[in-house]
């Protein structure tokens, strides 16, 4: 048996969580739980990678301590850190943000009219279609950190470094989308991805060709060592937004009031990817932040998309994509919705579905004709708010013969992907299964983690 690896987590709500790994042999171990509470434990048996016999090759030993070491790494993203060890509770404006930190999020899908019935105690901005960047000055320092792998990435966009330092004082942070060209499109919103994929030298020569991408600034959690957005109404903080200065390529997202109907005209006439209301009385208070790798999402912002208000009632989201046909059973049907963790590990180690004692199928299908061993279909899941990631259904259509051979491997997943829609059901609402209408695969979102994928409305 590995050494054992043992952490907890705090300030969540309630008590801390405690979460344990170990390898025996070719096995992966996994327990967790509430600290004093039962622990619910897993098994995984990750297996070969690789041909015996070619350099490639890791034995099923080998990738069991490198499953286990991912994991560790991934729980310690989320906050997670050794018994003994000081958790991370606040901003030392010693460095880059910490990788646990996560700054809330706008809920996704408001209820079905209150967009309309609150339109007049809403303020609103328009969201842009490029990646959402934490940018952070201390002293002489500016840091540019993705928002969701934290990663660093000044060295891509030199010249807004020295932008944001004529912009932002010593102990500030802003929240800024950072776009190519005007960031209205869906050509914009690829350009941006592919100087985000790309190394730092490569993507400054990208830019060179485009005259540089832009910074579009939408929260400004953090002012002078001051955290605004404790006491500070929506209203407050768009305000002191709207004052920033401006360079040659910062400027911050324009507030727009109240009417509904005006702000989906605006939507539909400027084809912006679609605005964020915020209640502007609302205050993010304790939510505006936490150090769980996982954002809270307060009722204070919702997300108004362009496709909600073309009269379709087409729309898109983002969804944890698996492939494993060969692999043992993982999900049942759309309309089981597993009511916490321990339920869902329990039906998995069972192979049995727990709600309905239906065998569990495997993730995805195979291909047919000459797809045959390739994709058929994807199996997708989104996380609720207990972080329980919940079925929702599989994609096939949208998928390229390119993307049916490149994602024929087990080892890619989970991935994170962006699929559209016609409709879709929560069987929280009383519907009949939390499965969407027409689904159709838009690619995959490789500036996003799968663990990302949460949905309040589950
Ligand atoms: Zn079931």
């Amino acid at each position: 048996m590995s050494k054992l690896v043992e952490l907890i987590q705090h300030g969540g709500k309630g008590k801390p969580r405690i979460w344990r790994i170990w390898v025996e042999g070719d096995r992966v171990f996994t327990e967790y739980g509430s600290q004093g509470g039962k622990m619910v434990p897993t098994e995984d048996v990750p297996g070969s990678k690789g041909k015996k016999g070619t350099k490639a090759y890791i034995s099923p030993e080998e990738q069991a301590a490198l499953v286990m070491e991912r994991k560790v790494k991934r729980q310690r993203a989320r906050g997670y850190v050794g018994l003994d060890e000081e958790p991370v509770s606040d901003i030392e404006w010693d460095g880059p943000l910490p990788s646990s930190l996560r700054f809330a999020k706008p809920i996704n899908n408001a209820p079905k009219g209150f967009l309309e019935e609150n339109a007049e105690k809403i303020l609103w901005t328009p969201k842009k279609n490029g990646m959402c960047h934490l940018v952070t000055r201390i002293g002489p320092r500016i840091y540019i950190q993705t928002r969701d792998k934290m990663h660093d990435v000044g060295d891509w966009f030199p010249h807004l470094k020295r932008e944001f330092f004529d912009v932002m004082p010593s102990m500030s942070i802003v929240m800024a989308e950072i776009v190519v060209g005007r960031g209205r499109t869906k050509k914009d919103f690829l350009a941006m991805g592919s100087i985000s994929r790309s190394k730092a030298e490569r993507a400054q020569l990208i830019q060179r060709d485009n005259g540089g991408v832009n910074a579009y600034i939408f929260r400004v959690p953090f002012w002078r060592g001051v955290h605004l957005e404790a006491d500070v109404s929506c209203a407050g903080l768009l305000e002191h937004m709207a004052k920033l200065p401006e360079t040659e390529h910062i400027s911050a997202a324009p507030v727009f009031q109240g009417n509904y109907k005006e702000v989906c005209k605006e939507l539909l006439k400027r084809r912006y990817e679609g605005f964020v209301g915020y209640l502007a009385k609302g205050v993010y208070g304790d939510e505006s932040y936490n150090f769980k790798g996982r954002e809270d999402r307060p009722k204070v912002a919702w997300k108004l998309r362009l496709s909600q208000v073309q009269g379709g009632r087409a729309t898109e989201d983002d969804f944890v994509a698996c492939w494993n046909p060969a692999g043992k059973g993982m999900h049942c049907s759309s309309s089981c919705h597993y009511p916490s963790t321990g339920d869902q590990s329990e039906s998995e180690s069972l192979g049995r579905c727990g709600v309905c004692k239906k065998k569990l199928v495997p993730d995805g299908t195979w291909g047919t004709g000459r797809y045959m061993e390739k994709v058929g279909s994807l199996s997708l899941y989104q996380y609720d708010e207990e972080g329980v990631s919940q079925y929702i259904g599989d994609v096939s259509s949208g998928l390229t013969a390119a993307d049916k051979t490149k994602l024929a491997d087990p080892e890619l997943y989970p991935l994170c992907v962006r699929v559209s829609y016609k409709d879709r059901d929560y069987v929280t609402d009383g519907g009949r299964s939390n499965a969407l209408a027409h689904p159709t695969f838009e690619g995959v979102r490789k500036d996003k983690e799968w663990t990302e994928c949460v949905n309040p409305d589950l």
